[in-house]
């Protein structure tokens, strides 16, 4: 099966008890018992759920890998990742990675005896020295939050392979209709289904796809013992979603590259972050390893946080908020709003100035979104 198939066909559907052709939420903590030690296949909601099952299956199958398993929030699946880690082991993280995300490892993971480097990952030099004896796991994001910054996959992968380290990658930008990290050899991708994946900004979820049994079981270990997992009516919310993935990416991408054109051609406008367009320093790259280049656009108008706020302001069309992905164009400050709990030195040193604004291109017909963004900066 081809991807958008896969994305309406994969999972146990129809339903095999009545012929549901929409999965059944299976809304129940727990599952009768045949016999003493004999189940359905099911026993408890927190260890697996029918309807979970099925977007686990879709997502590990639209990513290439072994098994799925979904989440409470992406950042549920991002610390149930982390938990595979003990104590005195290094993580290689990239220096440019979601908010939350910097967040949890500072913040948290290293109150647990876990150590991190944040590094440009643009320079397999660079990569190479940052491995010590202890490092245990590379952790990506390409194109990166806000930044859209791209890491070669190619490169990561070998570089971890020589020094056996566990390499994730966070593709919820990209998702796997235009990126799939697991045919470069990555060996986790982790999702927030919040974004793309559903597609409606009415749910947070979060994903994982292993690519062997080992960690297979480790994860869904984990999610059982930690209690990570998703309720049976996200995951149904999310694999419907999915169904319109592949033309709702389409369709974002088509009107993000019309957008990061259109901005690039302002003269109020100083810098343009979209992969897509040949300027972009890892244009090359992500053409090399991407089949698209998704729907955000990040952009620096000029001027500092007052000019950012004057230019949010005035925008009727495009809403002031945080998270990305939904069928309506968003706009965010991300030093102040998705990127807040990261330090201002930190900021200042990845690039995530005060004029910093990122646009997650929805839906809506892209003259609309141009007319919009055009006032606004006319009137800022
Ligand atoms: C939003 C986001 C997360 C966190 O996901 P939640 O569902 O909000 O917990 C992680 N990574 C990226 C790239 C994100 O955009």
């Amino acid at each position: 099966m081809r991807f958008e198939t896969i994305a309406i066909h994969a999972g146990q559907r129809p339903d095999p008890a009545f012929g549901a052709i929409s999965p059944p939420i299976y809304q129940t903590s727990t599952f009768v018992f045949e016999g003493v030690g004999k189940t359905r296949g099911y026993d408890y909601s927190r260890t697996a759920n029918p309807t979970r099952k099925i977007l686990e299956d879709t997502i590990a199958r639209l990513e290439g890998g072994k098994a799925g398993f979904a989440f409470a929030t992406g950042m549920a699946a991002e610390a149930t990742v982390m938990h595979l880690l003990k104590a005195g082991d290094h993580v290689i993280s990239g220096d440019d990675v979601y908010g939350g995300t910097f967040r949890l490892f500072q913040n948290v993971m290293r109150d647990f005896g876990v150590e991190f480097t944040f590094l440009r990952l643009d320079d397999r030099r660079k990569v190479e020295e940052a491995v010590r004896p202890n490092t245990r796991m590379l952790w990506l994001e390409t194109p990166s939050n806000p930044l859209l910054n791209i890491v070669d996959l190619e490169m990561v992968a070998d570089v971890a392979r020589k020094h056996k380290l566990l390499t994730v990658i966070d593709n919820t930008f990209a998702t796997p209709y235009f990126l799939r990290p697991v045919e470069f050899g990555i060996d986790l991708v982790v999702h927030s289904t919040t974004k793309y994946l559903n597609g409606h900004c009415d749910v947070v979820g979060g994903a994982v796809v292993t690519t062997t049994d080992e960690l297979s079981q480790r994860v869904q270990f984990l999610l059982n013992a930690m209690g990570t997992c998703a309720s049976p009516f996200d995951c149904w919310l999310v694999l419907r979603g999915i169904e319109t993935l592949p033309i709702r990416m389409k369709q974002h991408e088509q009107n993000a590259t019309a957008v990061a054109r259109y901005l690039a051609g302002h003269p109020r406008i100083k810098k343009v972050f979209y992969p897509g367009l040949e300027s972009h320093p890892g244009h090359a790259i992500a053409r090399k390893q991407m089949k698209g280049f998704g729907g955000i656009v990040s952009f620096e108008a000029g001027g500092g946080l007052e000019e950012a706020n004057s230019f949010l302001s005035k925008l009727k069309l495009f809403s002031l908020a945080e998270s990305l992905g939904g069928a309506s164009s968003l706009a965010e400050h991300a030093a102040t709003m998705s990127h807040a709990s990261m330090p201002r030195e930190f900021k200042e040193k990845t690039g995530i100035t005060d004029g910093l604004i990122r646009l997650s291109v929805g839906l809506e017909n892209v003259d609309d979104l141009i007319e919009d963004l055009d006032q606004a900066l006319t009137s800022m």
